[in-house]
């Protein structure tokens, strides 16, 4: 069910990467399996399913230091990143890794884009991320068709407690309704 990158043979070859056999790779062979092990592949975002920052983003430690994901995802695919730029994502999901969904910013516009798309709000920690009826019901259908509730949290930037009372809220019911039919 799950396709990690790795597992789809990515790790050195991502895709619309055109720089990678030029660029400077910051990770070795091992992090570099280590890392792209942690991506869940989809037709449109590549979700970080590893450690996650309380605003979404992906965790990764190299080298004993915890960075961004999506930061070294980018600089595998085109290079050092400039002092004082930051990497930002097209695509507005921050657990986001597909190189081709990031670009580069500065600080100041990372920081209108998050105000702007009021990203800072809807991190994963306060549990204000938005999820309407119709996501709950493809949630508890994602799950019941066996997908990871880490991947289906990556996939709406929230917490995997969140999937997980959604997912057992259906349960719950579901085993009140047999009780009741038995009875
Ligand atoms: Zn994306």
């Amino acid at each position: 069910m799950i396709s990690s990158a790795v597992g789809l043979g990515l790790a050195r070859a991502v895709p619309h990467c055109t720089v990678l056999s030029r660029g400077r790779i910051v990770l070795n062979a091992t992090d570099s399996q280590r890392f792209w092990n942690k991506v869940y592949v989809t037709a449109n975002c590549w979700l970080w399913i590893g450690a996650r920052h309380e605003f979404g983003y992906g965790w990764f430690e190299l080298n004993g230091k915890a960075q961004t994901a999506h930061t070294i995802a980018f600089a595998e695919c085109y290079g050092p990143i400039p002092t004082g730029m930051n990497v930002c994502h097209e695509c507005d999901n921050p657990p986001c890794v597909r190189p081709n969904h990031l670009f580069l910013g500065t600080q100041q516009d990372n920081l209108s884009d998050m105000r702007e798309k009021n990203r800072h709000q809807k991190g994963e920690t306060n549990g204000h991320a938005k999820l309407t009826e119709q996501d709950i019901e493809t949630i508890r259908q994602m799950y019941s068709q066996g997908t990871f509730q880490r991947v289906i949290a990556a996939q709406y930037g929230v917490h995997q407690v969140t999937i997980s009372k959604i997912v057992f809220a259906k349960e719950l019911a579901a085993r009140l309704i047999v009780r009741h039919n038995r009875a």
